[in-house]
């Protein structure tokens, strides 16, 4: 059966067989059981003849022109403590398991792969090109990662085989066979926690809660690094009550996690609420540190307070940043003045 211009696709490994040709696929929490010929609700992983494949293995949504991938600095992830201050090859695919309302990349997103112009990248030119750019490691983001485990897993290998590391940008909704499949080669990851309701999680992301929240303790228990993003969006889940009960929860995950706190800016169907308020962002920040968090930033917003990373023993500061830019103030590798380790994977 062909799928447009994009065949069959290559052999997935995450699924189980069902009954009547069906097959379940083991990927990401929705856990779709799909008849032959039907697609996931991601529209990249499909029962052909009763197997599941993956349509989108090697495909990524790049410009057609120049080496693949985006060189962006890994504070734009946001990941703060690892490899601060080195560059990262972004890459990004077709279709998503969520359906944000405010999704910033719902250009690729919501676009079925067959529909958007998608550059061939093996995991080998991935990491190629990563290594020529000078950077340090190689992100999967832009889209989710789980949707193309296969692919993902096997660009870590690559990057891993040339001396790089792998990060992932994840919605968190994975099951534990993901993780067990990345996690051998999987550096470090940023978990995106879009809220701590289960309701609004259902009505403005077409996904639960609880799986999201399982993603980053399969990670954490793993011995991947893992920060979280809270994005801090108004009257849907700025609630101080919400923010302190997420902080709780990634409090007993490891109170060394780092988290952030992102503005939101209106975006793709949801354009009826502002911008966060900075003073928004601030409040979430000082009832995280309230509850115990030692690494609390605001991101997203220029010149923001809390943007540094410093000593939660004495204060001194480690790293500053300006926007996306950092500054190593203090060598990394050796303990702070009063004798704390530093939370940093170099
Ligand atoms: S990755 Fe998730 S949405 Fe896609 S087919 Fe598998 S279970 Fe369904
Ligand atoms: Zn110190």
């Amino acid at each position: 059966m062909a799928t447009g211009s994009l065949g069959t696709g290559v052999l997935a490994e995450l699924w189980e067989s069902a009954s009547d040709g069906r097959v379940q696929c083991t990927a990401c929490a929705h856990r779709c059981t799909l008849d032959p010929g039907q697609r996931g609700i991601c529209d990249v992983r499909i029962n052909v003849d009763g197997e599941l494949r993956l349509l989108t293995y090697g495909k990524v949504s790049d410009s057609p022109l120049g080496r693949p991938g985006t060189v962006d600095p890994i504070e734009k992830k946001p990941l703060y403590h690892y490899k601060p201050g080195t560059r990262v090859l972004s890459f990004g695919g077709a279709s998503c398991n969520f359906a944000c309302q405010f999704c910033q990349n719902h250009r690729i997103a919501f676009a079925k792969p067959e529909d958007l112009e998608l550059r061939d990248v093996s995991p080998t030119a991935a990491a190629n090109s990563a290594t020529d750019q000078h950077c340090e490691s190689v992100a999967w983001t832009y889209n989710e990662p789980t949707i193309y485990a296969e692919y993902v897993r096997d660009g870590a290998q690559a990057a891993q085989n040339e001396g790089l590391g792998t990060v992932i940008v994840t919605n968190g909704y994975f099951t534990e066979e993901f993780a067990d499949l990345l996690a051998p080669v999987l550096d470090a990851a940023n978990v995106d926690i879009k809220g701590f309701r289960e309701r609004p999680h259902v009505k403005y992301m077409g996904s639960r809660l609880a799986p999201t929240l399982r993603g980053a303790e399969y990670l954490v228990d793993r011995d991947v690094h893992v920060e979280l993003t809270y994005l801090t969006i108004p009257d849907l889940n700025d609630d101080p009550e919400e923010i302190r009960d997420f902080a709780e929860w990634a409090f007993g995950l490891d109170p060394d996690i780092p988290v952030h706190f992102t503005r939101f800016h209106p975006d793709y169907e949801m354009q009826d609420r502002p911008s966060t308020p900075i003073q928004t962002l601030e409040r979430a920040h000082d009832i995280a540190t309230d509850v115990g968090l030692e690494y609390v930033y605001v991101g997203n917003v220029p010149g923001a307070r809390y943007s540094d990373t410093v000593c939660p023993d004495c204060g001194k500061t480690w790293i500053s940043r300006r926007g996306f830019e950092a500054s190593i103030e203090t060598d990394l590798s050796e303990p702070c003045q009063c004798g704390r380790e530093k939370d940093v994977v170099l």
